[in-house]
């Protein structure tokens, strides 16, 4: 049960004064609380702290007001001028006001003729704070902040809020006033000595500082009180996460060894040797496998890189060990794809593999259940139906996870250590170079294994930072290419959260190209249907196409080894994981490969950098962690596909110290207290409860 202590702060917005349906609606755009059903509560609106600072106190002349940016001027009313005739709903109330220096309107709309009589009577002189704005050259200010006489003067400093349509500061700062109030007194879970040498103020202090801000310095993620909240938000979340890893720890694992028989078959059928890195990774795997405890462990590797493989190897010894395993894919198409590669190499040494997805029903579907249940598979390759209701296993002892880009384990992580599988030794497979400190709040604690070697066959791919000026320049050089066989790829700008826009530049430069280069030239996107993209593909691959022209779509599962060119336009829009997943697709034959980046001058410092890590380097982790350090956690992967905890105060990388600490902490915690039960931790219960991370607490207790 949430501590009582706590009641204030999970109340609904609607219990301060003045908020109605209509606000709620407004808090919930601004605040997006992630948890379900959606309800805003006086926390989130504590947890949304000032972006910035605003002096009102300073006094400036008319004249000197600036167009867009907030001045307090000191003014005399000179003439009221009612919107037009009987409708004053629409055209605006307008105010003209004047000091020595000038004059300007302050307008409303839908205005209150008894509000402004009483506020601005004419002749009076007023001080009036607000953002200046020109409307047909004439100077306004639309809806003045403050309006007060010179003698009662305005607060000087004011934060200011983050906000949305409909929602002014001034508003947002009366909410603040009123719920600041209800901040309680807590137990403090932070140590005292190491809160000392931080010079921390507690969490209610901290809330109330943190709303308070008094220079430009207090509203860096630097300052105290947003060190403090940053490291309660940080430490509850690593203790959430190593929670989850205890329980799977804890969970009676079994010792999975093999004897070797299956997987030497496999491996004397591949046609290759396996590489330093996957023998490495296999034998951390053997190791998770073979000891008491249950395996939770991270295979990352570029795509290419070999993961599959390793993936089938594992299964190998799990099916030695007369169980059986299953490999869940995040799409339907790439479940089939596993299924395709697996299933040739499983036949070979004997191994039964079935597919399940949403598309096996009825009779089918149901054979695939009975042989599972029976024991009569051996491998079995899905989506995520393989974990729903009615999926039994005869005895699963590995689950696979291969996430691809997806990059969202850690709700599986929580709903495998719930139940379903449980017992599984797990395996998660994902291609995206995770940096460290993104693993440590995504996945705690976890094991990782890393295939670091360019996959055999892959040569290097010299890549150049170009101007979009020297268009011409690419252009007949891709011309040379092609008439010596190359095959290219044009990858064409992101121009906005709009496929249409995508797709309308992705046209052009086709039409563009096919004009120079004609039918050589193929286009594909997210629009075409699924055949048709197959079409475009299989003409690309069967080399009836030399170019290729393309919105990111190709980023994902293609594989044409002769294609040795990768174009891609205004580069400096991409992310750096996206680049280096696109630039992967080249350097996959035996033509020497090039990777030219296209920009539109002129570059920020930031992107400047951010192109020549991709010059610079090919390793995934290397771009990775450089994309973290000059972007920030939250866009290095994509946020809203990343499955990345949205942290409210915490800021990656800035906190990432505080994120070390936090993990040490929180492991420390439970080496101290496993379950959290003992009088002692009833401060960081509180902690769990307050960021709402209480499932850590349960899964603690459970079994
Ligand atoms: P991933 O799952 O990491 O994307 P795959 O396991 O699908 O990569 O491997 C990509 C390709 O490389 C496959 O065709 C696979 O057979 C091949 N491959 C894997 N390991 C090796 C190796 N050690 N030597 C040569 N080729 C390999
Ligand atoms: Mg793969």
């Amino acid at each position: 049960m949430r501590p009582y202590e706590l009641a204030p702060l999970f109340a609904p917005v609607e219990t301060l004064k003045g908020v109605g349906p209509r606000v709620a609606k407004l808090l919930k755009t601004l605040l997006k609380p992630r948890r379900q059903p959606e309800s805003v509560i006086v926390l989130d609106l504590l947890l949304h702290l000032p972006a910035g600072l605003i002096d009102r106190g300073e006094i400036v002349p008319i004249s000197e007001g600036r167009i867009g940016e907030v001045a307090t001027l000191k003014i005399r009313v000179a003439e009221h001028r009612p919107g037009g005739g009987r409708r004053y709903g629409r055209a605006p109330y307008r105010i003209l006001a004047e000091d020595e220096t000038g004059a300007l309107e302050l307008v409303y709309f839908n205005a209150d003729k008894r509000y402004l009589d009483r506020m601005l009577p004419v002749g009076a002189e007023r001080l009036v704070s607000g953002k200046l704005e020109a409307y047909d050259g004439l100077l306004q200010m639309p809806h003045p902040d403050y309006i007060a006489t010179p003698e009662d003067g305005l607060p000087a400093l004011e934060p200011v809020y983050p906000l949305t349509a409909g929602l002014g500061n001034a508003y947002v700062r009366k909410l603040m006033a009123e719920a600041l109030p209800r901040v309680p007194q807590l137990p403090e879970w932070i140590d005292a000595a190491w809160k000392e040498r931080q010079a921390w103020p507690s969490f209610p202090e901290a809330i109330r500082i943190a709303h308070a801000p008094e220079a430009e310095s207090d509203l860096l993620p630097t300052a105290k009180p947003r060190e403090r909240l940053a490291y309660d938000e940080l430490l509850a979340n690593q203790l959430a996460l190593a929670a989850i890893r205890s329980r799977m720890r804890r969970a009676k694992g079994r010792c999975i060894k093999g004897d070797g028989a299956l997987r030497d078959k496999i491996l004397a059928a591949l046609p290759f040797e396996l590489t330093k890195s996957q023998r490495f990774a296999l034998a951390e795997i053997d190791g998770d496998m073979a000891a008491e405890t249950r395996m939770l462990r991270l295979l990352q590797g570029d795509v290419g890189s070999g993961k599959t493989v390793v993936a089938l190897l594992a299964m190998a010894t799990a099916i030695e060990a007369g169980g059986q395993a299953a490999l869940m894919a995040p799409t339907e198409i790439l479940a089939r794809q596993h299924a395709k590669t697996i299933g040739d190499l499983a036949e070979t040494v004997g191994l039964k593999l079935a597919i399940l997805t949403g598309r096996e029903r009825g009779a089918a579907r149901q054979a695939v259940l009975d042989a599972l249940a029976a024991g009569e598979i051996d491998i079995l390759v899905g989506t995520h139906a393989l974990f729903q209701e009615g999926v039994e296993f005869k005895d699963l002892a590995l689950a696979v996870i291969d996430e691809q880009h997806r990059f969202g384990v850690h709700q599986r992580l929580s709903l495998q250590g719930k139940g379903n599988a449980a017992g599984a030794e797990l395996l998660v497979m994902t291609a995206t170079p995770i940096p460290r400190t993104l693993l440590l709040t995504t996945f705690g604690d976890m094991d990782v294994s890393r295939l670091t070697e360019k996959p055999p066959g892959r040569r290097p791919i010299a890549t150049r930072i170009v101007p979009d000026e020297r268009l011409e320049e690419v252009i007949a050089a891709v011309s040379r290419a092609l008439s010596d066989g190359a095959q290219i790829y044009w990858v064409c700008p992101l121009v906005a959260e709009s496929e249409t826009l995508d797709l309308a530049a992705a046209e052009d430069r086709y039409a563009d190209l096919k004009d120079r280069f004609g039918d050589k030239v193929g286009l594909i996107h997210g629009k075409l249907k699924a055949a048709e993209k197959d079409a475009v593909m299989a003409a690309f691959a069967g080399g009836e196409l030399s170019i290729l022209v393309s919105t990111t779509v190709i980023e994902v599962g293609v594989d044409v080894p002769n294609a040795s060119i990768m174009i891609i336009e205004h580069a400096e829009r991409f992310g750096l994981s996206q680049l280096h997943q696109l630039r992967g697709r080249v350097g996959r034959g035996a033509k020497e490969s090039a990777c030219i980046l296209l920009y539109r001058a002129p570059l920020t410092e930031t992107a400047r950098q951010r192109l020549a890590v991709m010059r610079d380097t090919e390793d995934g982790f290397v771009i990775a962690e450089e994309d973290l350090r000059l972007r920030g956690g939250g866009e290095v992967l994509g946020t809203r596909q990343s499955g990345l905890p949205a942290f409210r105060v915490a800021r990656l990388p800035e906190h990432q110290e505080l994120l070390a600490a936090a993990s040490d902490e929180a492991r420390l915690a439970l080496t101290r207290d496993p379950t959290l039960k003992e009088p002692r931790s009833a401060p960081l219960r509180t902690l769990l409860y307050l960021f709402e991370r209480d499932d850590a607490i349960r899964l603690l207790r459970a079994g």
